[in-house]
């Protein structure tokens, strides 16, 4: 008897059928226009703070106050807290009100809003530092700012990886050990087989926050850890197993290098169109919102214009980046957990809240993990490729 990959992942994409498929369907694709009201709203924001001389205001208080390094700092906090009021609508609706209307959040307002005031402090305080530095680099190198600026955004991002397993993760969840068990027992076979240092492996509470099954690869430098949440460690071992191997594959493959390395690339491009673009947009505008130049730490409004135009326009160059480690990772996870069937089964559940079967354009452009589709195709073929082998599961 033949087994065909195609018709077995048909069979597998007609267990998701009905109002659940439409339903993630619509969850799915009202995300793609999330990606256009999220960029149309931070510029929005953003002109309101330069339009209404906010930020000319802010500006001459800070720089009343300090000398030019602190006076960035100074200026970054209360603009940067602003913006968050601006936007505070959208994130409320997009974040709390949206997610319970599909079902897929365990929290109530009083939670979630605790927890975003942690966001809030945390993303308030590392950009501030961030523009206190870059526009130390801008004044000293006002031509060749962008090379530097590029380094310190991926020295800041290298620290904030580094630290969030130790210092920010926990102030949301709870990582324990692994229980004793029979999934202790086969999770730590696959880490040391793969030559993963089995005392990384964590269990975290994430049903504290939502339903969702997953589980992830956080930290750098010495904090790197896999951790397991509480979602998943409810389905079948096969399937716990196909998951984790998929995270020991990120580790084992140095995914976070990689997409370091992609992310320098498109901020150093950002950067230098900023650096090339500003003085333009300066002269054309800057009179209307009493920005004199770049030397003024109120031109960060304006930047962060320029920035969210160029991240906008790479959205599938970065959902690229992302969903090619992820299928990376899908391999890496059929060679080593060598259970096709349970991969695809996990791939079905995951599909819940990601649209199962995009047009190609449609899975370039959007999908920063490759579709239920391409998942269960991919783990079908490996299937068929195995068959008969004798530890395939
Ligand atoms: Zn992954």
């Amino acid at each position: 008897m033949t087994f065909d990959p195609e018709l077995a992942t048909q069979a597998y994409m007609a267990t998701l059928k009905g109002a659940a498929r439409a339903r993630s369907d619509a969850y799915f694709e009202g995300g793609y226009w999330l990606i256009l009201w999220g960029f149309l709203v931070t510029v929005g924001a953003n002109l309101i703070v330069l339009q209404l001389g906010w930020a000319a205001r802010l500006s001459a208080w800070a720089r009343s106050k300090a000398g030019p390094m602190l006076a960035a700092l100074l200026f970054a906090v209360p603009y940067l807290l602003i913006v968050t009021l601006i936007t505070a609508p959208y994130t409320i609706y997009t974040e709390f009100f949206r997610e319970h209307a599909y079902g897929l959040s365990n929290q109530n307002f009083a939670e979630w809003g605790g927890e975003q005031l942690i966001v809030i402090a945390a993303d308030t305080l590392i950009a501030a530092i961030l523009w206190m530095g870059v526009h130390a680099v801008i004044r000293r190198w006002p031509r060749g700012w962008w090379v530097g600026g590029t380094g310190l955004t991926i020295a800041v991002l290298m620290a904030t990886i580094t630290l969030a397993p130790v210092y920010l993760d926990p102030l949301f969840n709870d990582y324990t050990p692994l229980p004793e068990g029979p999934v202790k027992t086969e999770v730590l076979k696959l880490a040391r087989a793969n030559g993963v240092p089995a005392d990384n492996v964590f269990l975290v509470d994430a049903s504290r926050q939502s339903d969702r099954i997953s589980a992830n690869v956080a930290g750098m430098l010495g904090t790197t850890r896999i951790a397991l949440n509480d979602n998943l460690m409810k389905q079948d071992i096969n399937e716990i197993r196909a998951v984790m191997a998929h995270e020991l594959g990120h580790y084992v493959l140095n995914h976070i290098w990689k997409l370091l390395l992609g992310m320098s690339l498109v901020i150093a491009v950002s950067l230098a169109l900023v650096a090339a673009g500003s003085p333009w947009l300066l002269t054309r505008l800057g009179g209307n919102w009493g920005i004199a130049g770049m030397a003024d730490p109120g031109v960060l409004p304006a930047l962060v214009i320029v920035v969210s135009t160029v991240f906008f326009v790479a959205t599938p160059v970065t959902n690229s980046l992302i969903r090619i480690n992820e299928q990376e990772a899908d391999i890496f996870a059929h060679n080593a957990a060598r259970a096709p069937d349970s991969f695809a089964r996990i791939a079905m559940k995951l599909s819940q809240y990601r649209k199962i079967e995009p047009g190609p354009w449609e899975e370039i452009i959007f999908f920063d993990h490759p579709s239920g589709h391409t998942r269960v195709m991919t783990a079908m073929r490996w299937k068929a490729e195995h068959l008969g082998e004798a530890d395939v599961r």
